[in-house]
């Protein structure tokens, strides 16, 4: 059996259905297939059941400082994990079935339930029919990568996907990696009362920020209770019969971690390796992210990727801006580009890391003159006033153009209070616009000025 649209999409998470609904709008006819769960990665096993039980961690964590607040409970704390549960998979439901129902509602769109791989550059196989059309565009995103390590066989693992059927408190989590989702998972079950060993292979937690951020986050993370081991090299796992043994060879410490249960958060892979591209001629790079162009067309005409498979983003805010990127391009006449996004993020743990553009090692080796504003967060009254004075906050300034080039917030509300940094950056306005600014009292926010008046340059 053969059908033909006006477009194809493959995969619904976060650039699909919103694709096919401008798509549909516009009077085309859409196939969107989707294999698996609707609403992809964020909504099923990333963001919307990680931040949920981040909101129940961060309860048993208020809890345990209830007295600090003048409020005292009569009786132990007590997590009743079926209950975490049941709310998590009930937020990742809700919008599941609201996306499916959406989709399936669309007039002019067609839903198939099956795995898509391309037979020819303008047609795609799902079981036994043949689905064909001028425009195909992937959103097939990607899964967390199992690395090889020795012993892996033998062993039971959870990855993100897996660790969210957890009705159950850990007795020991051995988180291996000491990246965004691993330190997530990581304070939250440690909250919830796990013993938590996190092994990281580089010299630092979220190599990727600055060495001051890295270093704060790790303080924040010790502070609780958690166990951090960096420089792990060499890691293997084992059965044990208590759960797991995890041979990690650090300059120091234990040489060997025994774990309840072990997570892999190791970091992500794309779902491109069994799409057939090679028969659409679609081109990747060497780990199978699709190569896109500044509009994100693949190598093939006709042919778009979007989202995490395309190695431009990894975040549902990413895959997103690529639908509306697209989108404009293609139906309003736009030329928008991918380039012209400015990159922000957050990590949620608590506090959370809220970030934009550069860090200050990128910014340096730019070789532009820079200007710099740090502040620590228990100089900030809304920290103080809620009892939460971790972190800090801190902004980096061309000197010359008086641009912001990026900025962290670690701290209560630094997810929200980073948006008015990144929205200074996007109008594209220098600092001292911001630094005009009048803040509400008591916010995070109202320090940003102040910060900025106090920048020194960077030497
Ligand atoms: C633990 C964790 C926490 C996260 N937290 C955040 C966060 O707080 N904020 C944030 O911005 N991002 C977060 N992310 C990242 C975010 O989930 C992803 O960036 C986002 O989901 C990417 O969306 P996407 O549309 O590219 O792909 P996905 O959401 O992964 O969707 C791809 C879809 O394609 C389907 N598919 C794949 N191959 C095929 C095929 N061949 N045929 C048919 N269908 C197919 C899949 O089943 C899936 O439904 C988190 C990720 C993880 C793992």
């Amino acid at each position: 059996m053969s059908r033909r649209f006006d477009a194809i999409i493959i995969g619904a998470g976060q650039a699909g259905p919103p694709l096919a609904g401008r798509l549909t709008s516009a009077g085309m006819s859409v196939a969107l297939i989707e294999r698996h769960l609707f609403g992809g990665t964020c909504v099923n096993t990333g963001c919307m059941p990680t931040k949920t039980l981040v909101a129940s961690a961060y309860a048993a964590h208020l809890t345990r400082r209830s007295a600090d607040y003048g409020v005292t409970l009569s009786g132990p704390l007590r997590i009743d994990m079926a209950r975490v549960k049941a709310r998590a998979d009930a937020v990742s439901a809700n919008a599941r079935v609201g996306v499916e129902r959406w989709l399936r509602d669309m007039k002019g769109c067609v839903v198939i339930n099956g795995h898509a791989s391309f037979s020819a550059p303008d047609a795609v196989q799902v079981a036994d029919e043949t689905l064909s059309a001028p425009r195909i565009f992937i959103n097939v995103g990607g899964r967390a990568i199992v690395p090889d390590l020795p012993g892996i066989a033998q062993v039971r693992f959870l990855t993100n996907g897996t660790v969210l059927a957890l009705d159950r408190v850990p007795e020991h989590l051995v988180v291996v990696g000491g990246s965004y989702a691993g330190l997530e998972f990581a304070q939250i079950y440690r909250r919830f009362g796990a013993a938590v060993t996190v092994v990281e292979m580089a010299a630092r937690l979220i190599a990727r920020e600055d060495e001051g951020v890295s270093q704060a986050i790790r303080e924040i993370l010790e502070g609780e209770g958690i166990t951090i081991r960096t420089g792990a090299e060499c890691i293997t796992l084992a059965p044990h019969a208590n759960g797991v043994a995890v041979g990690v060879d650090c300059a120091t410490g234990d040489p060997e971690i025994l774990g309840s249960d072990v997570l892999l958060a190791v970091g992500r892979r794309p779902n491109t390796d069994d799409l057939g591209l090679d028969k659409a001629g679609v081109v990747t790079n060497a780990r199978g992210y699709i190569q896109v162009d500044d509009g994100l067309a693949t190598s093939v005409p006709g042919i778009w990727a979007l989202g995490d498979c395309n190695g431009r983003g990894a975040f549902t805010h990413t895959a997103y801006n690529d639908f509306e990127i697209v989108a404009a391009n293609l139906l309003d006449g736009e030329q928008r580009k991918v380039s012209e996004r400015i990159p922000g993020y957050a990590l949620y743990i608590d506090p959370p890391l809220g970030r934009v553009g550069m860090t200050e090692a990128q910014a340096h080796a730019s070789g532009r003159p820079l200007l710099s504003g740090h502040r620590p967060m228990s100089r900030v009254g809304r920290a103080i006033e809620k009892g939460e004075t971790q972190g800090f906050m801190k902004i980096i300034v061309d000197a010359e153009t008086r641009k912001i080039l990026g900025a962290a917030i670690l701290g209560t509300g630094g997810d929200e209070a980073i948006h008015g940094i990144l929205d200074t950056m996007n109008a594209g306005v220098p600092y001292t616009a911001l630094q005009r600014a009048v803040p509400i009292h008591p916010t995070v926010c109202e320090l940003i000025p102040t910060m900025l008046g106090e920048m020194r340059p960077v030497r």
